[in-house]
């Protein structure tokens, strides 16, 4: 296969004297905006299925997939087409309006989640933010838990979004040092240590918060077990557990939610990114109505929550998901990834993780950080992110073919084995 690119590193691509459409954009954005990411140096101008094309024509494998926003790929026709007959039709009322896309939506992913209720959200971060109200609320309402005292257990190496309150938990000094005060009520206790997680446990514990799978962390998966002591634990403690799926869940894992590798259902799902299927953001908390009924009008909101174009293409996203297609593509595919990524280890890479069509993988620090391996990959035309360190991380879209997929790990296998 024969991929030409047109930059190689971030200085390359940054010298004026050189300068390409890619590298005269790539100024241009770095210029007007404010300098909250450090993006690979490419200017994608569109995209098909796992392949995007920048502004001088070069192609890139997407290994990252919008994070699994993309899961179902960039431009998959089903979702077009239901966004471009919903553009025409109806984009907005406010929820001070009910529309005709709503109550599909809703009963759609509430069946998906075998739960009652779905509150429609737009972000991530705002799917967290409305959990832990829910949770709050539950606590002082339904557990009787004291006025002002609720408090949230959330696991180290967590990453769940980032507004204060969020970023207010995590233990990732680059998240949250200057963001403080920060609000109170959240424990942590390791990630997939049972015993400190119910010694933390109280009479004021409303829910225990995590990801059934780290992604942010490295895609760091829990040990065997791990998930169905929380659902123990919280039954018997009368205490919330809440998924962040929003990252592990709709696919990626090979099974529609992380949970379900063990056989697990939260009381909550928070659900983002593949929501959207990659078109808008849509995000959601779904529950059921002992623990969503809490909210009364007033209580909780989003203007453009749950609004009808979002609604048209989540709907769309839950029919695909419905049949299991892409989830059993994430298990066969993923067999492929695991095995290919072992064979690399000792080969420049330390270890590595993988769960679908996911992984995380430790490359040697001899061999770069992960920023550099994500550059010499992006010469060969994969493009991929680094987390932490020498992690990167792999989150093709699940609609890649094997061939490209075997392309793309080559690209990797030639990088880190020098
Ligand atoms: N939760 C998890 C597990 C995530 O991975 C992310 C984003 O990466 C978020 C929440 C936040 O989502 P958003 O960026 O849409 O706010």
């Amino acid at each position: 296969m024969t991929v030409t690119t047109g930059i190689t590193t971030t200085s390359q691509a940054l010298r004026a004297d050189l300068e390409t459409p890619s590298s005269r954009e790539l100024r241009r954005a770095e210029a007007r905006t404010a300098h909250n990411y450090h993006p690979l140096p490419v200017v994608v101008e569109h995209a098909e299925g796992a392949w995007m094309t920048d502004v001088d024509g070069a192609r890139y494998l997407d290994m990252l997939a919008g994070y699994s926003a993309l899961n179902f790929g960039h431009g998959h026709p089903r979702l077009l087409h239901a966004a471009q007959e919903q553009l025409s039709r109806l984009t907005l009322t406010s929820r001070a309006f009910v529309h005709d896309r709503f109550a599909d939506f809703c009963a759609a992913l509430g069946d998906l989640c075998g739960k009652d209720l779905v509150l429609p959200m737009n972000t991530g971060a705002e799917a967290v933010e409305t959990a832990i109200k829910v949770a709050r609320k539950w606590g002082y309402e339904v557990k009787g838990v004291a006025p002002g005292t609720a408090e949230i257990i959330v696991m180290s190496g967590n990453f769940h979004g980032r507004t204060t309150t969020i970023v207010g938990f995590s233990d990732d000094p680059g998240a949250r040092d200057g963001f403080g005060p920060f609000t109170p009520g959240f424990v942590t206790v390791p990630y997939g240590d049972l015993t400190a997680l119910e010694a933390a446990i109280t009479e004021r514990t409303v829910a225990v918060l995590l990801e059934p799978i780290q992604g942010e962390g490295g895609v760091i998966i829990p040990p065997d077990g791990f998930l169905a002591g929380v659902r123990t634990l919280c039954t018997r403690h009368q205490v919330l557990f809440a998924a962040d799926e929003i990252q592990s869940g709709l696919g990626r894992t090979g099974r529609t939610f992380a949970c379900d590798h063990e056989d697990v259902v939260p009381d909550l799902y928070l659900l983002g990114k593949a929501l959207g299927g990659g078109v808008v953001p849509v995000s959601a908390v779904v529950a059921d109505r002992e623990v969503l009924g809490v909210l009364r009008p007033g209580q909780h909101g989003s203007t453009f929550g749950g609004n009808p174009l979002a609604c048209a293409v989540g709907s769309t996203v839950v029919e695909m998901l419905a049949t299991g297609e892409h989830q059993a593509r994430s298990r066969d595919l993923g067999v492929v990834l695991s095995e290919r990524l072992e064979a690399m280890i000792g080969h420049g890479v330390l270890g590595v993780r993988t769960r679908g069509l996911w992984a995380g993988i430790d490359v040697d620090p001899a061999v770069g950080t992960g920023r550099e391996v994500c550059e010499r990959l992006m010469a060969r035309g994969v493009l991929a992110k680094d987390t932490h360190g020498s992690t990167i991380r792999l989150a093709p879209p699940l609609v890649i073919a094997e061939d490209d997929l075997l392309w793309g790990l080559e690209q990797l296998a030639a990088v880190v084995g020098g």
